[in-house]
């Protein structure tokens, strides 16, 4: 490596990205191009369907433990990449695997694992396996998703109005509880539920198809709510304010980590659940679904005129996140 050159430490990945591919994106058909959950691309004049594209690479000690069954690292993997397809209101259709493997896992008893874990998942939402790529190297996989979504129903980061309420689907804080019960620092007992949250995490498929009609903007939480929600803030040009106290956080991580579960239902990622937005009128329509048991999901605040995130306390005390550094979320390089 040449020490001339600047580390990459010195640029967000947010910025790399808007730097050095943003530019790239112009071409006829791109409907959505880079900066959301996944692009849209129109395939033929006319057609009533979009495709809907996207990737998330997985890397060994950076995304899993090292120590992970192959089972496990396969359906995560898939689960996370249809995830993305969730937030744009896309139903999966297809996917490619580029896999990176060591030699010693070179063998059949991984391989065999990690082909179970894929299928078991690709069955679940109904996808197929189409092609990819096979190599020696650190054990790394990327795996590019193909869905599709009727023309115009697509869900954005970008739709969110001041006055919109505020929700998010399933409960939060529990990838980063897994996390932390994985690592070297915890002598807790791995917990079962929250395990299979790490491993195999529920796509919101179902749901996002649902809030194609309801939801003014959607994303997708990995790197945390904060984190995620400040990308509907941008793209939207609003602001919004959570109620600490609405945040759903299963009770598991209420009693055994009373210290934590509010930072890590903020900004610990990995939760993949979908964060989205209703605009007022139709709160009693989302609010009959979710009584229905049709969606999974809570309101936890509104999008407000401004251009921050306001953190509204049980006791009626704001915080605003830029003075709140410890609930950032999280992000590669910076
Ligand atoms: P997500 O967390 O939803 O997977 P990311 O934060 O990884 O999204 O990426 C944000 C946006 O930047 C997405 O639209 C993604 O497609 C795009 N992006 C990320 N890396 C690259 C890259 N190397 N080249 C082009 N676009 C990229
Ligand atoms: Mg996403």
């Amino acid at each position: 490596m040449n020490s001339e050159l600047k580390p990459l430490s010195a640029i967000g990945e947010f910025d790399l990205i808007q730097r050095y591919f943003h530019n790239l994106t112009a071409q006829q058909g791109v409907e959505l191009g880079i900066g959301d959950d996944a692009a849209v691309v129109s395939f033929e004049a006319n057609s009533q369907s979009r495709l809907v594209v996207a990737t998330d690479s997985l890397v060994a000690d950076i995304h899993f433990p090292l120590c992970s069954a192959a089972y496990d690292i396969a359906r995560r993997s898939l689960c996370v990449n249809l995830s993305d397809l969730a937030a744009m209101g896309a139903i999966p259709r297809w996917f490619t695997l580029a896999l990176n493997l060591p030699q010693h896992l070179a063998v059949d008893e991984w391989l065999a694992g990690f082909s179970r874990g894929l299928g078991e998942i690709a069955n679940d939402h109904n996808c197929a396996l189409i092609g990819g790529d096979v190599s020696r190297g650190n054990l790394a996989l990327t795996i590019t998703i193909i869905g599709q979504v009727p023309a115009d129903e697509m869900l954005t980061r970008g739709g969110a109005k001041p006055g919109d309420h505020l929700y998010v689907t399933g409960t939060l804080g529990d990838g980063a509880a897994a996390l932390w019960l994985m690592s070297a620092e915890s002598n807790d007992p791995m917990d079962l539920r929250l395990r299979e949250h790490f491993y195999a995490p529920i796509p919101r498929i179902k749901e996002g198809i649902v809030l194609r009609d309801l939801a003014t903007a959607c994303i997708d939480i990995s790197d945390g709510l904060l984190s995620d929600l400040a990308h509907i803030c941008l793209k939207s040009s609003v602001g919004a304010e959570i109620n600490l106290s609405r945040l759903p956080v299963h009770s598991y991580l209420k009693t055994n980590f009373a210290n934590f579960f509010l930072e890590w239902a903020l900004s610990g990622g990995d939760d993949y659940e979908l964060c989205f937005t209703v605009p007022s009128h139709r709160v009693t329509e989302i609010d009959r679904l979710i009584r229905q048991g049709q969606i999974d999901a809570t309101p936890i605040g509104k999008i407000t005129a401004g251009d921050d995130i306001a953190l509204v306390s049980e006791s009626g005390r704001t915080l605003n996140d830029k003075h709140f550094g410890k609930y950032r979320g999280y992000t590669h390089f910076a």
